[in-house]
């Protein structure tokens, strides 16, 4: 992991403007989600993923950025609903908004990348004004059939307007796991100024650049992921665009996310969690470049155990896979160059994927029923944020006598 000289910077923040200094390097990395049968495998596209730390605003993105149509394409297989973990947190989180009722009786919820509903399905239930945002044609096709209201197209300013024209002005705008990966951040915002009652809370979640730098979570790094919010940028961000950042709230989720309350500037007293948040941030030093040069160091690290394990392995005759195919193994099977020699397959239980191979790497994803048949001697974890629901499903492979690899914060055997 070799970072360019900060000197002659090229690349501008997309949000302030400042000057992006290149703090991580990944190299060439294909479209995450692009899992093909093996006669496309040489069509997947790839770009270079590298970070960047915004000098003026701290605002920790990609440098370069993969055009959005060729990650989310009508075939984008991520669906929320397949982890229980997830979906029960969607479900709270709808509790939540049909017991507060934002807006009242009439109240008008919007949710920015609805995925498959799983969210937007309890709020449609309770008889709540909702419409879902999201480009994904065939994980919309699922929410509507669920009785979800759903437009199929990307959350942006033009959007935005178009949705109040029709609608009315909106009391809650939701998203999670969306608005970090949109690039045009900026009319994101204006949209959501232009969307949002004067009352109204925009409220977001996404994964947190504290946990990942601090947990060594370099896989949450890949082409969705634009950028890496912090407390810190976020309410920056905010600020720039007439709103205020009122309440943060970690959730252990995917790793470690943050839930951002933002309201229009002045119109709540900030709760105190905010400031708490911001000097955790300060303690870790997020904003900091020295602080990424000891965190590619740790990457490198990982890397280097990773194919030593992986080489030690295939030399004594034991048998590995891989075990689901997430978006965030791309980062690792791509950076480690990790391919069907070291990992044969990976299975996985999205229907979408399996008889498919991992992108760049191209290894067979198979259903993860086969897992058992018969069980591997290791089992590279991927999916590692629902380890324990994963090692729960699966504890008679462990039983057999099984074991489980893990690489994060250090690779491991369990
Ligand atoms: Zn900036």
């Amino acid at each position: 992991m070799k970072p360019q000289p900060a000197l002659g910077a090229e690349h501008h923040c997309r949000l302030c403007g400042g000057d992006l200094r290149e703090v991580l390097d990944f190299g060439s990395q294909p479209v995450s989600n692009a899992f093909v049968k093996a006669d496309e495998a040489d069509e997947v596209p790839f770009f270079r993923l590298a970070v960047g730390l915004c000098t003026s605003c701290t605002m920790v993105q990609q440098l370069d950025e993969m055009p959005p149509h060729k990650m989310y394409r009508s075939d984008y297989p991520y669906r929320a609903s397949g982890s229980l973990l997830i979906r029960k947190h969607f479900e709270n989180v709808a509790r939540h908004i049909v017991q507060t009722r934002p807006g009242g009786q009439n109240g008008f919820v919007v949710e920015i990348g609805s995925n498959d509903g799983v969210m937007l399905k309890t709020l449609s239930e309770a008889g709540i004004r909702h419409l879902g945002v999201d480009p994904a044609a065939g994980a919309a096709d699922v929410a509507e059939s669920h009785g979800v209201n759903v437009l199929t197209e990307f959350f942006d300013e033009k959007t935005a307007a178009d949705i109040r024209k029709e609608h009315g002005p909106a009391h809650l705008i939701f998203s999670a796991n969306t608005i970090s990966h949109i690039s045009y951040l900026d009319s994101i915002f204006r949209g959501v100024d232009s969307l949002l009652a004067p009352d109204g809370l925009f409220v977001f979640e996404d994964r947190w650049l504290g946990d990942i730098l601090e947990h060594g979570f370099f896989d949450q790094i890949y082409d969705e992921h634009i950028y890496l919010f912090s407390v810190r940028s976020v309410q920056a961000t905010a600020a720039r665009f007439g709103f205020e950042l009122v309440d943060v709230e970690h959730l252990a989720l995917h790793g470690g996310s943050i839930r951002y309350t933002v309201a229009r500037a002045g119109t709540r007293r900030p709760a105190a969690a905010v400031a708490e948040y911001l000097e955790r941030e300060r303690s870790q030093r997020v904003a900091e470049e020295a602080t990424f040069v000891r965190f590619s160091a740790e990457i490198d690290r990982i890397r280097t155990d990773l194919l030593d394990l992986l080489r030690e392995l295939r030399s004594d005759g034991r048998r590995v896979v891989g075990y689901g195919a997430t978006s965030r193994s791309a980062t690792v099977l791509n950076y480690c160059q990790i391919g069907p020699d070291l990992l044969p397959r990976v299975y996985d239980s999205t229907p979408e994927k399996q008889g498919c191979l991992t992108p760049g790497s191209k290894i067979p994803v198979c259903p993860s029923e086969a897992f058992a048949d018969p069980y591997p001697d290791y089992a590279l974890l991927f999916a590692w944020n629902h380890a324990e629901e994963i090692m729960a499903k699966e504890c008679s492979f462990h039983e057999a006598g099984g074991r489980w690899i893990l690489y994060v914060p250090t690779v491991h055997i369990v």
